[in-house]
Parts: C-alpha cells; structure tokens; sequence
C-alpha cells in the first residue's frame, strides 16, 4: 500500500471530516479512493462513495447527477442529511475558495464549518475529500480541512501504462515496438516525475515523433519531460558537464560528499542507512558553492533539479503553497535525484516580515516539515551567500545533515583552483607556447593573489588570455601577473561583511576546507590562519570549524 493509500485511510478512520487534496490526476486519484471506501481492513466501516461536479451535481451508488443537486450548498445540504457510512467528493471546489481573482463564497464557506463540526459527531462516518489542481484554502477552514498530498504515478504504474500502450500499439502494426524488459523499464523510469496523462502523451509523442518504440526513445522521453517540467517554471533539470575535478581546494567538503557516495543503492539501506537528506552551503560568494552543486550531480550520477525560490512565490502559475508542494512531489518522483536551492535565504530569509497573511512562512513550514520528515532519497543542496537572512529554524539539526561554510581560497586551495583553470584553457600549442603550468608557477601565482575568490582567479587566467591573444601570441606568465596586478579583490572592498559570515560560521557550520590546506596558508610569507597581516585583518582568520572528514 503506498503512503498516500495509508494516509488516506488512517484519516478517514479516524473520522477527519474535511480533506483536500490537491493534484491535476483527478482521474487517478478516484480510482484509489473507489479502492479504499470499500475495503474494510484498511478503514474498518465500509462506505458508499460520491462524486459532486459542477456540471453534473451529486453521483455515484446510484445517483446520476441531478439538477437538484448542482449548486453546491444544495449538495452541502444533501451530504448533511445523508446518514450511511460514506465520502463525498467534491471537485474543483477551489473556484469557491477564491482562486485567482474570484470573490470567496462566505456563505458556503460558512456552511462547510457548520458541517464539519456536524460530521464529526455524526453516528456513521462521513467525510467530505476536496479533488482540485489548485491549493486554495480560506484562513477560516485551515483549521478543519487536512491538506493530502497524491503522490505522483510510481515507476510501477508507469510500467504498467507502458506495458499496455505496447500491447495496444503492437496490435495496430502501424508502429515498429522493439522493447526488452529491461528497455521498458529504461523509458518507465525516464517518464518518473510525471504524471500519467503526460507520460502517456509523452510515449505516444515519441512513438509519432519516429514511428517506433525503440531504447532510443529514452532521449525523446527525458525531452518531454525537460520540457513538461520547465513548463512549470519552478524546476529546471540542469545537464551540467561539471565534475568534481572542476572543483579546486574545498576537499573536506569533497570527502564529505565521497564518503556518502553510494548510500543511494539497496546495499547502503540494507546496511541500515538512512539515505542522507542534503547539505547547506554557506559562504564567500564566488567561492565555488554553485560549482560544487553541480558536480554532486556527475559525483553520484544522479540528475540534477534546480528550484527556484523567487518563482515559488512569485510564479506566474498556482499559489506559492501549491508550488512548493508540487515542486517536492516532482522531485521525490524523479528520486533519485539531487535538488539543488540557490541562494536560499532569497526565499526563506527576514520571514515574518513580508505582510503576505503568512503565506511565506506556511511555504517555509511545508519545505522544513518535508526536510525533517524525509525519507525519500532526495539529496538537497542549498547554497547561501547572505547568512544574516537565514532563519533559524533552517539551521536547526535533523534539516540538513550537516552546514558547510566555503571561504576566501587559501594558498594551497588557490594553486589548485589555477590549477583547474589553467589546465582547462591551455589546450591548444599554439596558446600554450612554452608556458608550463608547474608547481613554481602555480605557487607564484598563488601568492599573489591571496583574498581572491575563485570567481576571480577565474577571471585572471581569462584576463590573461586576453593579453596574450590581442597580442596574436602564445601566453606568458607576465600576462597572468598583469592581469592580476589590475584587479582589486572582492575582499578588499567587502572586508567587513567578510568578517562578519566568518565569525558567524566559527560556530554554525564546518570549514569546506581540509585542515592540511590551512596549514601552510602563504608559505614564506609568515601569514598564518592565526597572525592577520596587519591593516588587512580580513586575511588571516578564517571561518568555520575545523573538522577532518
Ligand atoms: P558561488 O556559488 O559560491 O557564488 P560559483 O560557484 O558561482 O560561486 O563560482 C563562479 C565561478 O568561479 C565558477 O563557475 C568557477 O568557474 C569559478 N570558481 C569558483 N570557485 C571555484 C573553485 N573552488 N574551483 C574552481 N573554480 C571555481
């Protein structure tokens, strides 16, 4: 039984009597509650069950819809004089809540409190199930109605789909089907994450699209799903090319992640593992937290999901609640996967102040429950550069496994990163030249360049480049030295927020940075973690503890 059947029948067993829940797949969703009403293992009294439409009034056990029954506190009317075992439907009720710019109906609103406190007392068990695509809920029913998310379709109904399509599309002979077992469950697991419709569509657009249903079709199946999903506006799959060799210094941070590698396979659960529920990363803008994201995607081969906050609240589609629940629906289909939160605090940051009815906080409280609660191997990675705006509640243990703080490179971090960049941009002879990227020269350009982030050691080997190419030659290292003499870093001028996240990171998270790269931060020029260069305090302390992983 899944979680949702389980949900569904311990409310209904214990007499909840307003329910709603929200999802597109209304037809899927009244086939599992038909399932349950009658089967009295799982909800001790059996009920009659009945659908109420708009268009069609009160049906079901016998009723075909009538004009009586159409208005709907006329159906609300009818429910309450209905005293059999039973549940009612009530589709797209929403309309009456005040979805989009429509007024709320107070009358009917009204009469939903009255019944619901008449339904609990009621002598046989009766519950009222709101089916709508949209979360609207009036301030005055939050406290009676329990919100009950349908998850979407599992791999094993989409096989199922799939496997009738074949049988249905084999018949016909206009299309070519040569699928082996594991093919199908190839393109079953590709089409995860949508609902059934949209898979369906989807490998009936893929078997248009070629006229055949081949392994091939895979590609098709995830583009239709690139495009169903980004259509959304609220995740956006990110195919990264970059891997954890693109990512310089930060190797505590690195060994974190390694060490958590496998723990997505059954052998890690059979172990007695928990899959691990994600990370914070904090720190110095431009230090390389984005990159990282990425990469724990190539790391672990898992697809990567990007939700973006902004558009949670302020999408163009469905209510800032009803996004973040869908976007988490999407992403525990799609698991495993790695869903990446850029700039967090964006989203969640100075809540509380915003005079939105406290929608912000019931969005934070619906994405900390689910963090808290989570069991589905959904590996969340958030990235914040703006410490100050994060709330507290997000810092709290049992929300992400652990709270990273990324600083300023340090000397044998900022050798590696050049190392990175160099190596990736000197491909060619004719720009190498006699050029080598050795260890003299990385340690050279390393000294020169401390309280640079790695955006801007970036920057210089690009600058560089420049030098060298208007020129019409190959590159020296006197380009890279010019380049970097012309450039004023970030923590010069950004020397006291800098400060500021470090003192507040000694004691929240734990430094990115292995602690044998702290050691010798400028050799030979006597500045260490602990002795600031005078006048440039920022320097030397650094932020974060020290922790060997
Ligand atoms: P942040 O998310 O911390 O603001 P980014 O990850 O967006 O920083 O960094 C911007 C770019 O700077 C990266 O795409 C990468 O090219 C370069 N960069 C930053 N840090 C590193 C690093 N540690 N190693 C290699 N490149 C880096």
């Amino acid at each position: 039984m899944s979680r949702f059947d389980l949900q569904l029948a311990s409310l209904l067993k214990a007499r909840f009597p307003l329910i709603y829940i929200p999802t597109w797949e209304e037809e899927r969703v009244l086939e599992v509650i038909k399932g349950l009403v009658k089967d009295a293992r799982r909800i001790r009294t059996p009920r009659k069950m009945f659908v109420w439409t708009a268009t069609e009034g009160i049906r079901g056990e016998g009723m075909s819809g009538s004009e009586e029954t159409r208005p709907p506190l006329k159906a609300l009317e009818w429910i309450r004089k209905f005293q059999e075992p039973s549940v009612f439907v009530l589709c797209d009720f929403h309309v009456y809540f005040g979805a989009g710019s429509a007024r709320p109906d107070h009358l009917l609103i009204r009469k939903l409190r009255d019944l619901a406190a008449e339904l609990k007392r009621s002598v046989s068990p009766k519950s009222i199930i709101f089916v709508s695509p949209l979360t609207v809920l009036p301030d005055e029913l939050r406290k009676d109605v329990t919100l009950l998310d349908f998850a979407l379709p599992t791999f094993e109904d989409i096989l199922a789909l799939l496997t009738d399509m074949v049988r249905v599309n084999s018949k016909s002979g206009r299309i070519t089907i040569s699928l082996t077992e594991e093919d199908k469950e190839r393109l079953a697991k590709a089409a995860l994450g949508l609902t059934l419709k949209e898979a369906e569509n989807a490998f009936a657009r893929a078997m248009a699209q070629t006229g055949r249903l081949t392994a091939d079709e895979v590609d098709v199946i995830h583009e239709e799903k690139r495009q169903i999903i980004q259509k959304t506006g609220i995740l956006e799959f990110v195919s990264s090319n970059l891997d954890m060799n693109d990512v310089g210094g930060l190797e505590n941070l690195k060994r974190w992640l390694k060490k958590r590698s496998n723990s997505w396979l059954e052998s890690a659960r059979r172990y007695g593992l928990p899959a691990p529920k994600g990370v914070l990363i904090t720190g110095v803008p431009g230090c390389g937290k984005s990159l990282i994201a990425k990469s724990i995607s190539a790391m672990w081969h898992l697809p990567l999901l990007r939700m973006d906050l902004g558009r949670i609240f302020h999408g163009i589609v469905g209510s800032s609640e009803e996004n973040m629940r869908q976007s988490i629906r999407t992403a525990e289909a799609i698991a495993p996967c790695v869903l990446w939160i850029d700039e967090i605090e964006k989203g969640f940051g100075g809540l509380g102040i915003g005079g939105d009815g406290g929608v912000s906080a019931r969005v934070f409280g619906t994405f900390l429950t689910w963090m808290q609660e989570k069991t589905s191997p959904v590996f969340v990675v958030a990235t914040a550069n703006n410490i100050d705006r994060l709330p507290p509640e997000l810092l709290r243990k049992g929300r992400f496994d652990e709270i990273f703080f990324v600083d300023l490179p340090t000397h044998r971090e900022r050798k590696d990163i050049f190392s990175v960049h160099l190596r990736k941009r000197l491909q060619d002879p004719k720009v190498t030249g006699s050029f080598q990227v050795t260890e003299e020269v990385l340690d050279h350009l390393a000294r020169l360049t401390e309280g640079f982030v790695g955006a801007e050691l970036e920057q210089a080997v690009i600058a560089g480049l420049f030098e060298a190419f208007s020129e019409e030659r190959s590159v020296r290292l006197d380009d890279f030295e010019k380049a970097i003499r012309q450039m004023v870093p970030l923590s010069v001028t950004q020397a006291e927020q800098i400060r500021a996240i470090r003192e507040w990171a000694n004691v929240r998270a734990v430094a990115a940075t292995a602690p044998e790269d702290m050691k010798d931060y400028a050799p030979g020029q006597g500045i260490s973690p602990t002795a600031p260069v005078p006048g440039e305090d920022v320097r030397g302390i650094r932020g974060g503890r020290t922790i060997d992983f």
